[in-house]
């Protein structure tokens, strides 16, 4: 997970210093920034993890040490309503493999002088289940669903809209055609393309491999 250590007095390369921002972010604890600088900020949200785990509040994470297998081992407290989330937070519920290319998407959005905003990213099973009942979603588990076996957030998939324009202005198609664009040359699928249009849902995955998806999620 991490190389070298990480916080007061650590290594502190950068890669080593993202994960651990990230790591963070998943359990609810604001690092400060993800750009892979160890700073105060970080140093003191690694010393919030440490009192939460009943830990010796160093601040600093050694390679296979006690606070770095907490940290991802942690069931975290991701329950509630995640749309409320700010968006780094939804950013950090994002499987690691499929966040790159959000946030490649964004950046390449906003270079475009749109505003894209993330509404979902993950969101738990039974905040899905309320939205089957509304009518909102067709399914009981999702790729926003996705999740680790121990119960962390590892979403497959996003919405995002501009936030000027969420679904209600036609102006909104500008954003969500360069949404689909930006998030097929990533080799995302887009939901836009569907006959059930999804304009706002991007996802890393494809829909037959859900049932897979579900599985490595833990839930049967
Ligand atoms: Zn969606």
């Amino acid at each position: 997970m991490i190389e070298a250590s990480v916080g007061e007095d650590g290594t502190n390369r950068a890669d080593d210093v993202r994960a651990v921002q990230w790591l963070l972010l998943r359990i609810g604890i604001d690092p400060g920034a993800v750009d892979g600088l160890a700073g105060p900020r970080l140093i003191a949200a690694i010393r919030t993890a440490q009192v939460r785990f009943d830990m010796e509040a160093d601040g600093r994470i050694d390679p296979g040490g006690r606070t770095i297998a907490r940290l991802t081992g942690a069931r975290a407290t991701w329950d509630g309503d995640s749309r409320n989330w700010p968006q780094e937070r939804k950013l950090a519920s994002l499987h690691p493999r499929f966040r790159g290319h959000i946030v490649r998407v964004i950046d390449t959005l906003r270079r475009d002088g749109l505003r894209p905003t993330i509404v979902y990213g993950w969101r738990s099973v039974a905040v899905q289940r309320r939205l089957l009942r509304e009518g909102v979603t067709q399914v009981g588990f999702g790729f926003h669903n996705a999740q680790t076996p121990d119960g962390l957030p590892a979403a497959w998939a996003a919405d995002l809209v501009d936030d000027r324009w969420y679904w209600t202005e036609p102006e909104c198609h500008v954003f969500f055609r360069a949404l689909g664009a930006a998030g097929k040359a990533e080799g995302l699928i887009w939901g836009g393309d569907w006959t059930f249009r999804d304009w706002a849902h991007l996802q890393g995955r494809r829909n037959a491999e859900l049932a897979s998806v579900r599985r490595e999620s833990g839930l049967t």
